[in-house]
C-alpha cells in the first residue's frame, strides 16, 4: 500500500442523517455467536439443491456483498489499502452511491463541467438533486475545466459533491497536476472531489488518488470496462477513505457483485491477463493515433486536440454527411451534438484495427461539398 490513510475524514462531507444508518443486515453481514463450526447454512432461504444448469452449484448461494479475492486483487491493481476500496457494479453504481451518501434530495446540490459524461446528471436528478453545469473552456489545446469558476461555484452552491472527468468523456482531455493540487487545496474539505477515471489506462498519467493521503474528501472512480474490456462483468471500483467506504457500502444493495462476474475480474487480474490488458492498451493508443491522423487528413473533419482516452472526437463540416455515411457503411458511432459546445461533433471509439479500416473506407471520399446534398440543411 502507498497511499497512506493519515488524515481523518470530515463526517460532515457525508449526510447527516445517513451517520448512524447501518444499512441493510444480510444473511452474509449479520452472522454473530459463532461458537461451533457451522454445518448447516439454513440463514438466507437459498435454493437446498443446485439447478439443473448450476450442476456444480456455483452460484447457489447469495455471494460476498464485497469478494476479497476481488478485492484484494483491484488493491494490487490500484496499489491502495483494501480499505479504501469499495466493488460496484460499473462505475455507473459508484456515482449513485456518491450521490445518495451524500446530497440530501430535494435540497443539495452537485457540480459537473460540460462537455461531461451524462450519468452524473441522470443520477443526481433521479435522486431529486440539482446539478449546477461549470462550462470547460475550448483552447487550441483542447477543452479546459476552468477550475477558478468551477471552485466558486461550489463554493457559492455549497455543492456536496463535485465530478470531473479525467481524461474527460467526451472531451478527451486530462486535469492537469496542478488544476488537480489547486482543486483539493481549496475544496478538498468542503465537498467531496470525485474524479472519474475511466480512461486513466490510455493516458499513461498517474492516478488522482496519489493525493488521498492529504485530501480525504478525494474519491476517484476507475473500471474494468474500458482498458480491461470486461464492460458487461459490471464491475467498478471506488477509491476513498475507508470511512467513506464504510458509508458507500451500508448504502449499497445487498449483494451487488455477481459471483460469475467477481471470478472472471479475478481471472482477468491475474498478472498473465494484465500483461495481456497492457499490450493491448498499446495498441489502442497506437491505433487512437493513426484514427487521430486519417481523420485529420480528410476534408471538412477537424480533430479536437488531446485525446487522451481510447476515442476521437471530431468536428465536422457537415456531420449530417458523416454520419449518414458511417451509418451506410454499418458503422456505428456516437453522435455528440447535443452536447454544449460540440453542436457540430461525432465520437469514434478506438475499435480493432479492421473496424478502423472501416472508418477509413466510408469517409475517404468524404467531400462537404458534394456528397449528400438533400441532407445539408436538415
Ligand atoms: C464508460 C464510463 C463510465 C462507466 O463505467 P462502468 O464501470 O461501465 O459503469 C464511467 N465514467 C465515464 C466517464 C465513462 O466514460
Amino acid at each position: 500500500m502507498t497511499a497512506e490513510i493519515a488524515v481523518a475524514f470530515p463526517p460532515e462531507l457525508v449526510r447527516a442523517d445517513l451517520h448512524d444508518f447501518a444499512g441493510y443486515s444480510s444473511a452474509r453481514t449479520s452472522r454473530s455467536r459463532a461458537t461451533a463450526p457451522v454445518r448447516a447454512w439454513l440463514n438466507a432461504n437459498e435454493g437446498a439443491q443446485p439447478n439443473l444448469a448450476d450442476p456444480e452449484a456455483a452460484v447457489r448461494r447469495y455471494p460476498e456483498p464485497q469478494p476479497p479475492a476481488l478485492r484484494e486483487a483491484l488493491a494490487r491493481l490500484y496499489d491502495v489499502d483494501p480499505a479504501q476500496l469499495l466493488v460496484s457494479r460499473g462505475s455507473d453504481e459508484a456515482i449513485d452511491l456518491l450521490i445518495r451518501a451524500t446530497c440530501r434530495p430535494g435540497q443539495d446540490t452537485i457540480v459537473q463541467s460540460s462537455p461531461t459524461f451524462g450519468m452524473y446528471a441522470v443520477c443526481a436528478r433521479l435522486h431529486g438533486v440539482a446539478v449546477v453545469d461549470v462550462p470547460q473552456q475550448e483552447t487550441d489545446a483542447g477543452f479546459v475545466i476552468d477550475v477558478d469558476a468551477v471552485a466558486a461555484q461550489v463554493q457559492r452552491t455549497g455543492a456536496r459533491a463535485l465530478f470531473l472527468t479525467s481524461p474527460g468523456n467526451p472531451t478527451g482531455s486530462l486535469l492537469s497536476p496542478t488544476q488537480l493540487q489547486d482543486l483539493l487545496e481549496r475544496l478538498g474539505t468542503e465537498v467531496l472531489v470525485v474524479i472519474d477515471e475511466a480512461y486513466l489506462e490510455f493516458a499513461a498519467v498517474d492516478s488522482a488518488f496519489r493525493h488521498a493521503g492529504r485530501h480525504p474528501g478525494l474519491v476517484v472512480l476507475r473500471t474494468l470496462s474500458k482498458a480491461h474490456a470486461l464492460a458487461a462483468a459490471r464491475i467498478g471500483v471506488t477509491l476513498a477513505h475507508p470511512e467513506l467506504i464504510r458509508v458507500l457500502a451500508r448504502v449499497q444493495a445487498p449483494y451487488p457483485i455477481a459471483q460469475p462476474a467477481a471470478e472472471l475480474a479475478v481471472r482477468a487480474l491475474s498478472p498473465d491477463a494484465l500483461e495481456h490488458t497492457r499490450a493491448r492498451v498499446a495498441q489502442t493508443i497506437d491505433q487512437r493515433d493513426r484514427l487521430v491522423g486519417l481523420l485529420g487528413g480528410l476534408p471538412g473533419l477537424r480533430v479536437l486536440p488531446g485525446a487522451r482516452a481510447n476515442f476521437v472526437v471530431v468536428r465536422c463540416l457537415d456531420p449530417d454527411a458523416v454520419l449518414d455515411r458511417l451509418e451506410e457503411s454499418g458503422v456505428a458511432v456516437r453522435d455528440l451534438r447535443r452536447h454544449p459546445g460540440l453542436s457540430d461533433a461525432v465520437r469514434i471509439s478506438v475499435g480493432h484495427p479492421g473496424e478502423i479500416d472501416l472508418v477509413e473506407a466510408a469517409l475517404r471520399d468524404l467531400d462537404p461539398d458534394h456528397h449528400h446534398p438533400e441532407v445539408r440543411n436538415r
